[in-house]
């Protein structure tokens, strides 16, 4: 009978009895929370379909190309998929746009001309991007050496502070960059809603502003997507949400016509545009992976309210809260001390489907001023919409978790990582 209630639990791992208990009881909880996140599941699943059958998508666009990859119809035609799903006139999905930093990279460079003005809206961009802007010195070629530069205005209590971004707008600013996702901060993320207000504010004192967005571990968490509120172009990675676990590589843009094509410039080259490109790898995957990630993501998002849940019930902080509104797939865990955040990124990896028997140490990452642990056991190297956690090894002992396939997954990692912390009795 036991095997029954916990589904298997027991007998394949060594969960003590009590941790199991909890956890059937934080789950419990969570059934309301649960049923709102299947319901835009479902919502964008229908929509990604549409848009795949609007575009008449056939087995015939999986093929690979060569060459220059003149007349690739999948990459156009998926291209067309994307802008239609992410409620923009256009877009540029590529395998070649390496990861998310560079998806924003282009984003940014392929839109700023010397003398122009970047205003980040919420706080410092995602610590990679400070190399392309020019924040952190000493990377060649940011944009700072090509003469744009940039303000910052900082969130106010965890909301973007309009006023204080209207009162940055200069003559001179030709861009306002919004970071959906909390990214590495204890903060909320940005909400569609949120978005709404600023291209409302921002389009009032000057329409020709540029409202880009850096929507890295949004897409699919809510029913809308930026391009449905009139945000103008927005970045993002195919290892991530988008590529629903499947697409092994790969970056999107997806925007106005104008603005796509002066990525395109930059990505290929002024003239030829988006006649070339070959895709060699197989684009079956870039699509399938549309096709699930809305799915996918629902897993994501209740593994991550399933680790609040129990997490908060053990006496750990966390953000956002189970019942929290959620704008990003990210989960926040703050852990009592050192050894804690350490034995629980060990656990994530030792609950993982690859490489678990590997144990993740901290690193002198370049970049950073303190140690890193990461854990990730991914099919796809450091996809982080599977499941996966990291953590400044600092004060104030912050793990930052997030991904997962499949949601007993993320629950197994949860428990083993817990199990983990309690055998070392620092719990
Ligand atoms: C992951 C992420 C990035 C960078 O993406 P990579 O694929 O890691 O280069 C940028 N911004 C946010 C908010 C992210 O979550």
């Amino acid at each position: 009978m036991e095997n029954m209630r916990f589904n298997g639990l027991d007998k394949f791992y060594d969960i003590d009895k009590d941790l199991m208990e909890s956890a059937a009881l934080a789950e419990a909880k969570c059934m309301a929370v649960f049923s709102q996140v299947e319901q835009t599941s479902e919502y964008n699943q229908y929509k990604v379909i549409k848009a795949f059958q609007k575009n008449e998508i056939s087995e015939t666009h999986f093929i690979p190309s060569t060459g220059y990859g003149y007349g690739d119809r999948g990459r156009d035609a998926l291209d067309r998929v994307y802008a239609e799903v992410f409620g923009t006139e256009d877009a540029i999905v590529r395998q070649n746009i390496a990861s998310g930093t560079v998806a924003n990279t282009i984003m940014m460079f392929a839109n700023l001309r010397p003398g122009d003005e970047i205003i980040f809206a919420a706080g410092i961009p995602y610590d990679t991007l400070l190399d392309s802007v020019g924040i952190r010195k000493g990377a060649p070629g940011s944009m700072a050496e090509y003469g744009i530069t940039y303000k910052i205005v900082d969130l106010n209590e965890g909301v973007i502070n309009h006023k204080g971004l209207i009162n940055a707008i200069s003559e001179k600013t030709k861009m306002v960059f919004v970071q959906r996702s909390s990214g590495y901060d204890w903060r909320k993320p940005v909400m569609i809603n949120e978005m709404a207000e600023l291209v409302r504010k921002v389009k009032a004192i000057n329409p020709q502003i540029i409202i880009a967005v850096d929507n890295c571990y949004g897409e699919f968490v809510e029913k809308q997507e930026p391009g449905d509120v009139g945000v103008d172009i927005m970045a993002g990675s195919l290892i991530k949400n988008p590529g629903g676990g499947i697409c092994p590589t790969g970056g999107y843009i997806c925007g106005h016509t104008d603005l796509i094509e002066n990525c395109a410039s930059r990505i290929y080259s002024p003239g030829l545009s988006r006649e070339v490109g070959s895709s060699t790898a197989d684009k079956r995957l870039m699509f399938q992976g549309l096709f699930m990630a809305p799915h996918t993501v629902e897993q994501c998002l209740k593994g991550a309210v399933f680790a609040a849940s129990l997490l908060k019930s053990m006496g750990f902080e966390t953000s956002p809260e189970y019942n929290d509104e959620r704008g990003d797939i990210v989960q926040l865990v703050r852990f009592a001390n050192k050894e804690q955040l350490v034995a629980f990124c060990e656990g994530v990896q030792k609950g993982s489907p690859v490489d678990s028997n590997v144990k993740p140490i901290p690193w002198d990452m370049p970049g950073y001023d303190d140690q890193v642990i990461m854990a990730a056991g991914t099919f796809v190297q450091g996809a982080s919409i599977e499941f996966s956690a990291d953590a400044p090894v600092k004060e104030p002992y912050i793990a930052y978790m997030q991904g997962g396939l499949v949601y007993s997954q993320v629950k197994l990692g949860i428990l083993v990582a817990l199990q983990s912390i309690k055998n070392r009795e620092i719990i």
